[in-house]
């Protein structure tokens, strides 16, 4: 009797923890993407003045708990992100984040116990300042992304009253310089991928100088996210785009598959449909009319460089293969605040496209391509 009792028992422990263990989400990955470009830059680029970005393992469970006024007149929102735990990276960038001091928020996170078993996110702000809202969007891993949007308020209201035109577009540049930004994927430790002796932090370096100096001659001013071989958090990357106010971001990389058969170039850029929104905040109207336009932007953008760094890569009876313009999560396309496209120029594991682009002036008609898609999109009206 005691026996099947305590089978019985020991069973009931085990289904329990067994479902204790499924309940649980991991907190992957997290990003603030701060910066914001001066006031006169386009409207859509000085919309949000941070995004926090968290990356889980699965869907996650957000309980808003609470709005408090504080006496100072900051108002906190407070979240609990139901049976989340951190990873140890991601609990490390939160302490980071927590630590940050910033003009108009701060954000806080801590693990609790009550009133459930939760990740605590604070987020506290002037409220004459900001509004805040999120979105949530499946990464191009399969995390699932949590992204809160620290809006610019003041922005927001002028939209509202219609002080200031909603399609400011980011390539109206007429009478001013273009600032071009000028990602080169990865460096220092974080190498890419690596294979048939080429590495890609040293491509999309190679490439990405030359584009720069080609840019140059066009009468273009470039900011680059690294111009040699050195470590730069996704988040300092897009942090410094926005802060700079650079009215397009390209960033370079290159591809690997598990299939050395697959082979051709990609573009990506992000589209509104990605996003779900979840809470919405003063202004939506004005806040998700400015994101469209900055992705309808991207999404120009990326025809255009994708078209001619097509026709370049052309090389006698070699023509690439047309994996045409895609739309990504990924988050550098969603940390930006200006229309912003990554670019994979081919596969590392493909042997062929491998050789074409260990050559250097291969790698020149890619830049050129870049240049010239660049050029095309800053020269159409709107
Ligand atoms: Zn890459």
């Amino acid at each position: 009797m005691n026996n099947i009792r305590i089978k019985l028992f020991m069973s009931i422990a085990v289904l329990v923890s067994i479902a204790h263990i499924s309940a649980m989400n991991r907190l992957q990955k997290v990003e603030l993407h701060g910066g914001q470009a001066d006031a006169t830059a386009p409207a859509l680029q000085q919309i949000e003045r941070a995004k926090l970005i968290c990356y889980f393992k699965d869907k996650p469970s957000i309980h808003h708990l609470q709005t408090v006024r504080k006496v100072d007149g900051w108002e906190q929102q407070t979240y609990l992100i139901m049976h989340a735990e951190c990873d140890a990276g991601a609990q490390k960038a939160l302490e980071q984040i927590t630590a940050q001091k910033h003009e108009h928020f701060y954000i806080a996170a801590e693990k609790v116990q009550q009133p459930a078993l939760a990740l605590k996110l604070e987020i506290g702000y002037d409220p004459e300042q900001i509004t805040v809202n999120h979105d949530t969007f499946d990464a191009i891993t399969t995390q699932k992304g949590l992204l809160f949007r620290l809006n610019n308020r003041p922005l927001l209201q002028q939209l509202a009253t219609q002080e200031r035109p909603l399609l400011q577009l980011a390539h109206c540049t007429v009478g001013k310089q273009a600032k071009i930004g000028i990602d080169c994927g990865h460096g220092a430790h974080d190498v890419g991928a690596v294979c048939n002796g080429l590495v890609e932090k040293e491509l999309t370096l190679q490439i990405g100088l030359t584009l720069a100096q080609m840019l140059k001659e066009k009468g273009m001013a470039t900011v680059m996210t690294r111009s040699d071989d050195c470590a730069v958090a996704l988040h300092e990357r897009t942090t410094l785009m926005n802060k700079q106010g650079v009215d397009l971001l390209i960033s370079i990389h290159a591809n690997s598959a598990p299939s050395t058969q697959v082979y051709g170039i990609e573009t990506f850029c992000a589209h509104p449909r990605l996003l779900q929104v979840q809470a919405q905040a003063e202004h939506e109207e004005q806040l998700r009319s400015c994101l469209a336009q900055r992705f309808k932007q991207a999404e120009l953008l990326a025809h255009h460089v994708h078209r001619h760094v097509l026709h370049c890569a052309k090389q006698g009876a070699y023509t690439p293969i047309d994996r045409h313009v895609r739309h990504a999560s990924s988050q550098i396309l969603l940390g930006c605040n200006m229309p912003a496209i990554l670019i994979e120029v081919g596969f590392l594991t493909n042997e062929t496209e491998a050789k074409r682009l260990a050559d250097s002036s291969f790698q020149r008609q890619l830049a050129r391509g870049m240049c010239q898609g660049i050029v095309d999109f800053l020269s159409i009206p709107a």
